[in-house]
């Protein structure tokens, strides 16, 4: 199953130095994050995960404070269009996420005031992720423009200081989170990832699933009512659970090479979707057992990862096998094999083989268990 889960992606991310940009007042890219905890936590998160963001769910409750945060000078928004990020490519350094204030909104959407603010929140464009430094974050859904880059080269993004010219210099561009590969600065990733599973979420939830007529947004976008009086049924934004794993056997790790991969040589762990009536136990050892013909004994929890491609939470495992002869499902895999731990560690990604990409908890379980911290 794991080809469902769309666990892909070209496993290319090189670190660099972050090349200072060009910010402005209306338009540009997140402020640093400070430090929320003093003391390091046990597990770092990992990508895509946001610890310290307050999402402030009680607020979603107030329709005037989110009204006026909506309207509010010092509010963040977060635009996203057609399940694409907004992003500022620097030339010679790592990409940053770039976001709006409502200065910029309001051309953006063709107009924004404080009479059809509500009728927007209804719809769905807006949605409240929650508090950075007391500063309100919304998603911003521009999905109905069919060039939104272009009405960011409107007057207001002129007067922000970024001209056609220093545009083609800094780069900015609407991108899949995908392809960025974890190159964006972890909070802002996570952040992104946040907005874009929201979006999506709305654009697939726009009809009562029960009697088919349209819901509207509520709660600042964290539910959509039924209009129909009779129905009235609430519906939530949902994720759905798949367990990902790393078999080991001793010193050897169960990889597999999913025949959807789009990057020569790259192996994983295997992967899936957690069925209705299963425990994760049971997940993790049916699809083990389904894609190699392994069977494992113990499992054991490591972490998990929002994986909102498009709206999953990978859940992390590390099981011990009892047997190791594989029979490989072709109708999944291109191949699986076991690999010694000291080759794995002295190996060099190339062509014929390489690791998960580093953004990905498949990654994290693999170099955990190679130095030795679990597994
Ligand atoms: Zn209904």
């Amino acid at each position: 199953m794991v080809s469902n889960i769309d666990y892909t992606g070209d496993g290319v991310a090189k670190k660099q130095a972050v090349t200072p940009h060009q910010s402005a007042a209306q338009y540009g890219s997140l402020p640093q994050r400070r430090p929320v905890c003093q003391s390091p936590p046990m597990r770092s998160p990992n990508y895509y995960a946001a610890p310290g963001f307050e999402r402030a769910g009680l607020r979603r409750r107030e329709p005037e404070w989110i009204r006026d945060r909506v309207l509010d000078p010092a509010s963040v928004f977060v635009p996203v269009w057609r399940s694409q990020n907004l992003v500022i490519e620097v030339e010679g350094g790592e990409p940053r996420a770039a976001v709006l204030t409502v200065d910029a909104v309001g051309p953006l959407l063709g107009s924004l005031n404080a009479d059809d603010v509500e009728e927007r929140l209804i719809r769905g464009e807006f949605v409240f992720l929650g508090l950075i430094d007391e500063r309100a974050h919304f998603a911003l859904d521009v999905s109905a423009s069919e060039a939104p880059l272009d009405m960011l080269r409107s007057p207001a993004l002129a007067a922000a200081g970024i001209a056609e010219g220093g545009m083609a210099q800094i780069g900015v561009r609407f991108a899949d989170l995908r392809q960025l590969a974890g190159r964006l600065d972890r909070h802002e990733g996570a952040l992104l990832a946040l907005a874009r599973a929201m979006m999506f979420w709305h654009s697939r939830h726009r009809f009562c699933g029960l009697c088919g007529t349209p819901t509207r947004s509520e709660e600042a976008g964290h539910m959509r009512r039924c209009t129909d009086p009779g129905c009235d049924t609430m519906h939530f934004p949902r994720t759905d659970p798949a367990v990902i794993m790393l078999v080991t056997d001793g010193d050897r790790a169960l990889l597999g090479r999913n025949k959807n991969f789009p990057v020569a040589g790259m192996y994983s762990t295997l992967a899936g979707f957690v069925e209705p009536g299963e425990s994760l136990e049971d997940a993790v050892a049916r699809e083990v057992r389904e894609e190699t013909a392994i069977e494992v004994g113990a499992v054991h929890y490591h972490s998990s990862q929002p994986w909102p491609f498009p709206a999953n939470i990978m859940l992390g495992f590390y099981a011990a096998a009892t047997s190791t002869a594989i029979t490989v499902d072709y109708g999944e895999l291109a191949d699986a094999r076991w690999f010694e731990r000291e080759w794995l560690l002295s190996h060099v990604d190339d062509d014929s083989f390489r690791l998960p990409r580093r953004d990905s908890i498949a990654r994290r379980l693999l170099e955990d268990w190679l130095s030795g911290q679990a597994g």
